[in-house]
Order: structure tokens, then sequence, then C-alpha cells
């Protein structure tokens, strides 16, 4: 079968930051009662883990999106030295991840939202200064859907506590 050449470039091409960070909302999308995000790990353009926020499920505040997908990427395929790992998640990651992350030695780490209180790759403080790494950082990828998804969060939880805002005319 001759597939034409356009198809034949399709199947050639990966995916890009966009694409991966889809991933990484619909991993948020599943969070349930916990803070919606999500992040996936990616290696030679391949994900390897993908993960939802979980500290109230399982009871562990340290149980964030990218230290699950690190964990669960460290189990799969060994120590990250010498292999080509990004990570994509939907908020900017908090200083405990952050740290994980150069620790790991992951190369790139893309975020949607910008984490304006506990962002630790640049927002509130520069991890990758502190900790002399130099791990690529790029913010603001699919930033307002990464955003929405938080703030639609909060807003149904001020509704469950206090009720739906009544109508003033
Ligand atoms: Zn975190």
């Amino acid at each position: 079968m001759i597939f034409p050449l356009h198809s034949l470039f399709l199947l050639l091409t990966t995916m890009n930051n966009e694409q991966f960070m889809t991933l990484a909302l619909k991993e948020a999308s599943t969070s349930q009662n916990d803070l919606p995000i999500g992040a996936v790990l990616v290696c030679d353009d391949r994900v390897i883990a993908a993960a939802s926020n979980q500290k109230e499920r399982t009871s562990n505040p340290l149980n964030h999106a990218e230290k699950i997908v690190i964990e669960e990427g460290l189990k799969k395929i060994g120590d990250f030295r010498g292999k080509n790992i990004k990570l994509y998640v939907t908020l900017e990651p908090c200083p405990m991840c952050a740290a994980a992350i150069i620790l790991s030695r992951i190369n790139e780490v893309y975020f949607g939202a910008y984490d304006l209180l506990y962002g630790a790759f640049g927002s509130k403080i520069n991890m990758s200064r502190i900790m002399n790494s130099k791990i690529k950082i790029q913010g603001g990828i699919l930033e307002n859907e990464c955003s929405k998804i938080l703030t639609n969060y909060f807003k149904q939880l001020r509704e469950e506590e206090y009720g739906k805002p009544e109508r003033t005319s």
C-alpha cells in the first residue's frame, strides 16, 4: 500500500509541546477532589508516565503529580542519566517538585500556568539557580487552559461551601 506523502510526514512527526500538555490536562481532569494538576513524563518523545495530583485521595501530602510521574518513570526505565527526559505539568512546580525534577536529572520541564505563590521555576523562587542546574525551563504552554481548570475548581468549591451567588437585581 502506498501512503500519500503528507500522511507519511504525519507519521514521522513527533508530538509537540502543546500536544503533551493536552495529555497533562487530561490527567488533571481526573483529579477528583484533589486540586486538578496533571503531569506526563516523556522519554525520547514517548509518554512513559502520567498522573494527577493525589494528595487528598492517598492522604499523602507529598503525592504531587510531578513526584508520582518521576517515581513511575524511574521504576519503568531506571536512572534518567544520559536519557532524553521531559516533564510536562499543568502548573508551575512547587519547591519540592522542582528539586525532585532537578535531582532526578530531567533535561527539560514545560509547565502551563504560572504559580505566583509557590512556583519554584521563576515565579516565587528559581530552584534551578539555587541548585545550580542547567535544566531547560519553559512556562506558559496552554496557559489559559491550565489556569482555567484551576479557577473552575476553586469556583466550584466556593459554590459548594457558600451556595451559588444570589442575583442582586
Ligand atoms: Zn509539587
